[in-house]
Parts: structure tokens; sequence; C-alpha cells
């Protein structure tokens, strides 16, 4: 029988009955591991293992914390070539993508191991004479923390990391369709030193390992990635029983590109922003907003430079693009390309299935031109490689479609004029702006989220995390 990757609850490893068989999108004959579903009852465990933990790692120094989050940084980084392996071949991001990621995960514990030691207050004078005044944070508790599975490693890196950081104990449920990666940080983190019950790993179904820590009184603050509807049931849940959340949901982010745009610039945003990570990433960009004078110029270069990608198994020297990560996701990207043509938009590139040597989901990289911003095509979150061309008239007309979006992740613009740039930082309704940079592409110690329908509370990554992690304290002290 194969071994089968456990649960970590309270310091040991638990076994269940019901498995997930972890499949390699690039080969689904393939089985990475079977990996151990936990039940209600095994979260319940977990959440009295944390609440028992909770109290002593709150009072933990800052060494300790330390100490902790740099061997987990350590160990990941040395290990980055054979981590990354196991991303890509669950996940079917290529293999230089999944170590790219995987040394991020590394970074960002490392990030977080430094700032364990620069936990700092405030004190100022009180406006009453003779009494002082002190701020301070405090761990909010028991944190749960639920992930998608675009990216394994990263995503649950930078949440546990300044989860742990700032004093909290952990409940962890990586997305069922990948536990690989998350049980690897798992077992990382069970050798950091960390004590037992301050870290539980809980894989399984959203439905029943999600739902527990969701409704559990227990847990103190609930964050968060995935898509907006499980993001709405997330903050229902969470405001019923008034705890803290965060979540960090879709987006349908725009690339703008200007007539003064450097063509090869905009066409290298474009290509690597919409198809690179098979189009799976919330930074996406799946609508390129191109003006009148460059449009066909643009779209010529961009059909011409998506005939030299390489869709192959992930795990192969040379593959530019890897597979879906599974039929669900490869039927719902076939689904919107046939909306797509349904709707008057014109496919110039790609959007069927390509047959490799192995079975898995190949789909070559689908561009549409002719779009209209008013095109569900335009306006749902596909999650695959897919993108669309979306004609403006000028400058303005292309800051607004930009704009005209429930989403606000990630907006970006290619152009030479400082003019332009400036105004598009300071006008585009997104968390983050890239300007002649793909809208997908962010560095781990500055803050990451967006507005309106992506995003709902604090930032995450760098310093900014603390606003989530930790909850503030004002004492006063009559001296
Ligand atoms: P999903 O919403 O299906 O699942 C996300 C997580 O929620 C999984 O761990 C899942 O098991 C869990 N879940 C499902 N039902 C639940 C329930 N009832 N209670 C509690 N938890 C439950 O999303 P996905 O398909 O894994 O990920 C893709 C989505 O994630 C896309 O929409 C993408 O844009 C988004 N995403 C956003 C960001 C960002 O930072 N904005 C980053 C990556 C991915």
């Amino acid at each position: 029988m194969a071994k089968q990757f456990a649960n970590l609850i309270g310091g040991d490893w638990i076994e269940s009955p019901d498995v997930t068989r972890n499949l390699n999108p690039s080969n689904t004959n393939d089985v990475i591991g079977e990996y151990a579903r936990a039940s209600a009852a095994d979260v319940a465990r977990a959440i009295a293992a944390a609440k028992a933990a909770a109290p002593g790692w709150a009072r933990s120094t800052p060494q300790e914390r330390h100490d902790a989050l740099r061997k987990v940084s350590d160990e990941i980084l040395a290990r980055k070539d054979e981590l990354g392996r196991l991303l890509s071949r669950e996940e079917g991001k290529t293999l230089a993508e999944g170590i790219g990621e995987t040394i991020r995960a590394g970074q960002i514990f490392a990030f977080f191991a430094g700032e364990a030691l620069r936990l700092a207050g405030e004190k100022i004078a009180s406006v009453r004479p003779g009494v002082d005044v002190e701020m301070t944070r405090e761990p909010m508790g028991i944190v749960g923390i639920i992930t998608p599975w675009n990216f394994p490693i990263a995503i649950p890196a930078w949440k546990i990391a300044p989860a742990l950081c700032y004093g909290n104990a952990v409940l962890f449920k990586p997305a069922d369709l990948v536990p690989g990666c998350g049980w690897a940080i798992a077992d990382i983190i069970s050798r950091s030193g960390l004590p037992k019950g301050v870290f539980n790993l809980v894989m399984g179904r959203g439905s029943v390992v999600g739902e527990a820590i969701l409704q559990s009184p227990d847990v103190n603050a609930v964050t968060f990635t995935g898509s907006v509807a499980t993001g709405r049931h997330v903050a229902a849940a969470c405001v019923a029983r008034m705890a803290k959340f965060q979540l960090e949901m879709g987006g349908k982010n725009p690339m703008v590109v200007l007539d003064d745009a450097d063509l090869k610039v905009a066409v290298e945003c474009a290509v690597n922003g919409a198809f690179f990570s098979t189009g799976q990433r919330c930074t996406a960009s799946s609508r390129l907003i191109v003006t009148d004078g460059i449009h066909d110029r643009f779209v010529a270069a961009m059909t011409e430079r998506m005939k030299g990608l390489v869709i192959d198994d992930a795990l192969k020297a040379g593959t530019h693009i890897g597979p879906v990560v599974d039929q669900g996701q490869f039927d719902q990207d076939v689904d919107y390309i046939k909306i797509g043509t349904q709707e008057g938009a014109r496919l110039v590139a790609g959007g069927q299935r390509l047959n490799r040597d192995t079975p898995g989901f190949y789909l070559a990289p689908a561009l549409f031109t002719e779009a209209t911003n008013a095109m569900r095509i335009s306006r749902e979150e596909i999650f695959g490689p897919v993108a669309s061309v979306i004609r403006a008239k000028d400058y303005d007309e292309a800051l607004a479609l930009a704009n005209d979006t429930n989403f606000g992740l990630s907006s970006g613009i290619c152009t030479t004029s400082l003019k332009y740039a400036t105004h598009f930082k300071r006008n585009a309704e997104a968390g983050m702006v890239m300007v002649n940079l793909p809208t997908a592409g962010v560095d781990y110690h500055v803050p990451f989220g967006g507005r309106k329908g992506s995003s709902y509370g604090p930032r995450e990554q760098g310093r900014y995390a603390a606003e989530f992690f930790t909850q503030v304290k004002t004492a006063y002290t009559l001296a």
C-alpha cells in the first residue's frame, strides 16, 4: 500500500481512512501520493491543540520566533530544486516557475524571521499630565489559514510565516487539489523547534475541513485566498461569529498598451502576464486594452510570439507553459473559449486541446480580438490561458475600460510617456499598478492585495501583514 501523507495535529502525524490521490496534471498516470483528508473531529482536535499551545507561543521571545522561522527558510532554500519539482509535478507550472516560487517561500520565511526581531510598540506622551500611553501589538490567538491550489507553496508561506512571527497558533488547510507542497511545508515546520500544537496541518475538503475552521468559536481570525464565491461564504461565516477575516480573491486584470509603447516590451508583458503559469494567476492579464494606433501591430506581433511558445510537460526542459491544473479547470477554460466566440469575439490564436507524450490537460493559449468590455470573457475570471484584446480609441478610453470591472487586484500599462504612466499610477482602481511590467510578478517585502471584489481586509505581505495577524492594545499608566 502507498505511504499516506498524514495530517499534523498537536505535534503528531495522524492518518485518515479518507485520502486525496494527488495527480500530476502533465501525466495523469503519475500519482504523487495519497494525502490524508481530515475529518471534522480531526479539525476539532487540532483546534484544541492550538488552543492549548497558543498562550505559550504568544509569550515566546523574538529570538525563539526568529530561530524557528529561520530554520524553515533555510530548509526550504536548501531543498529548492526538490520542492520546486514537487510543485511543478502537482500543480503543472514549469520547473523554473516551481523553483522560483519555492525560493520565494524561503525568502518570505527569512523576511519574517527578521521581522520577529523588530517587533515594536509605540510610547507617546498623554494629553493628561503624569500619564504614560503605550501601544503594543498582541497576537490574534488561533489563526485559520485556507489557501488555493495555484501557488501551493508561496501563498501558504506568506500566511503561515507572519502568523507565527506575530505569536499566533496556526491551523493550515491547503487546497485539496495540491496537498503535496502544503504537507512538505508542515514537515519542515515540524522540525523547526516550535512547541507541539502551535502549527497544525489539516488537509482535505473545503466543505469539511474549511467549514470546521470557519465555524469554530475558538478560531480568532481566518485568512483566505481563493475564489470570490468561497470568499463570500468565508466572510459571512466570520461575520456571524465576529471573527476577524481577510480575503484575497479573483482578478480580471487589465494591461493597457498605448500607441507610444515599446512594442517588444508590450508583447513580452502581455505573453508573460496572460499565459505564463498557464494563466492560472489571480494577477494574470486577461484584458489587453490596446489603443488604435498600435492595435494591429500589437496583435500581429503577439500572435507571432505565441507561435514560439512550447506547451508541454511541466517538468520537461524547454517547456514555457505547462498543463491546466485539472479536468474541471480545463472544461471551464474551454467553455469560456466557446462563450467568447458566441459573443462575437474573434479567436485569432490557440484555444484547442493539445496531445503530448503523456495524458495531461494541455491547452494552446487562446487570444481573442474584437472583444468588448461588456462580454462575459471580459468580465468573469476564467483562470486559464485565455486573453482578449479590447480596442480603445485613446488613453482616456483605455483607462476607463481598465477601471470598468468588479475586480481591482493588479492593473498594468505599457507606455514610454511619463505623463500617461504617472496619471495611470494615480488613477488605476487597483491595489497594485505595473508600468512596463507584467501585471503578475510581485516582490515579497511589500504589500500585496487589491480593491473592489478582489480583496477584503488588510493587505498581506511585508510589514503590512502585522495589521491582520495582530491586535493593537493601548495601555495608560499614571506615572
Ligand atoms: P476555491 O475558492 O475553490 O478554494 C480556495 C480554498 O477554499 C481551498 O482550500 C478550498 O478547499 C477552500 N474551501 C472551499 N469551500 C470552502 C468552505 N465551504 N469553507 C471553507 N473553505 C472552503 O479557490 P481555488 O479554485 O482553490 O483557487 C482559485 C481562485 O483563487 C481564483 O479565483 C484566484 O483568482 C484566486 N486567487 C487569488 C489570489 C489573490 O491573492 N487575490 C491568489 C491566488 C488565487
